[in-house]
């Protein structure tokens, strides 16, 4: 048995439920497995949220809900002495609340940032996957079925963001999620193997509107638009919507795309634009051909 979360970026509205049950679950109460968290300066899951685009005319938001993510090789793991930090045989990875004292070095190895430093306490600290509640057989889980036990966060999530269960198992729900979305790690954990599986985590779009000629004053509905990345040779097409807009998400970062835009009895347009973040490229006017 392999414990992990699928996190679904996609699916995250930034209700911060999650954070709420952690802090519910794990401040006040100490197990063998932790110290209480301190209510304030730590935050064993962390929605990250940023804003994208490069114009008003399309901003969006990013949410990307960041914990420990178990990771099966741990970086903080090599770093802790004494033994300070372990591996369950479920995957969890757990910091000892004894051992750990003194050892900042262990939350400095955290690519990610999930360890925090408990000043009072002088240890590190961060999400132990609810094992403690996942071991007590008194647990049931708010279903009242101990084999639907979960961690908080995910239970508390309304949006089915967060998805846990037996990454060994190949009929389990997490690995069905896994299978049929994208895998997006974290940049700072990218080709290591995780038991916290990011999936839909944004690349970088291009998006722009299309207007008949300028005197018409009317938005083309329907055009063809084709994105071109000359390095690769891969290609992107949509057509533009009610509104004349178009957009393509899940563009490769930091490349070079030729876009060209297309309708029947107009000359073609072409614009270039580099990906190196999300771009609203602008208004484009067909003239006649
Ligand atoms: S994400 Fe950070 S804290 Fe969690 S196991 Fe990996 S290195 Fe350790
Ligand atoms: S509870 Fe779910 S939807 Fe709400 S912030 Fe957390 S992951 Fe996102």
């Amino acid at each position: 048995m392999r414990l992990g979360i699928a996190v679904d970026s996609r699916l995250c509205m930034a209700c911060y439920s999650c954070f709420t049950a952690c802090k519910d679950e794990h401040c006040g109460y100490a197990s063998a497995l932790s110290a209480a968290q301190p209510m304030m300066g730590q935050h064993w899951i962390d929605v990250r949220e940023w804003e994208r685009g490069d114009n008003s005319r399309r901003i969006k938001t990013a949410t990307v809900p960041v914990l420990c993510s178990h990771c099966q090789d741990p970086a903080c793991m090599k770093a802790a002495k004494n033994g300070a930090v372990y591996k369950r045989p479920d995957g969890i990875v757990i910091i000892d609340p004894e051992k750990s004292k003194g050892q900042k070095e262990i939350q400095e190895a955290c690519p990610i940032g999930a360890i925090f430093w408990n000043e009072e306490l002088e240890i590190p600290q961060k999400c132990t996957m609810c094992a403690e509640l996942l071991d007590d057989p008194d647990y049931l889980s708010y279903l009242g079925d101990p084999k639907l036990k979960k961690p908080r966060c995910v239970e508390a999530c309304p949006n089915h963001a967060l998805i846990f269960g037996d990454l060994d198992d190949p009929d389990s729900e997490i690995n069905k999620v896994i299978a049929s979305n994208r895998i997006t790690q974290l940049e700072a954990l990218e080709g290591k193997e995780t038991n916290v599986v990011h999936l839909n985590i944004p690349t970088v779009f291009l998006a722009g509107t299309v207007y008949y000629p300028m005197a018409d004053e009317e938005v083309c509905i329907g055009a063809n638009v084709k994105v071109t990345c000359p390095e690769t040779k891969e290609s992107w097409t949509t057509e533009t919507n009610d509104f004349g807009d178009w957009e393509i998400e899940w563009l490769p970062k930091n490349k070079n795309m030729d876009i060209e835009i297309t309708f029947d009895g107009y000359e073609p347009i072409s614009y270039k634009a580099c990906t190196d973040t999300d771009h609203y490229v602008g208004m484009a006017y067909l003239t006649k051909a």
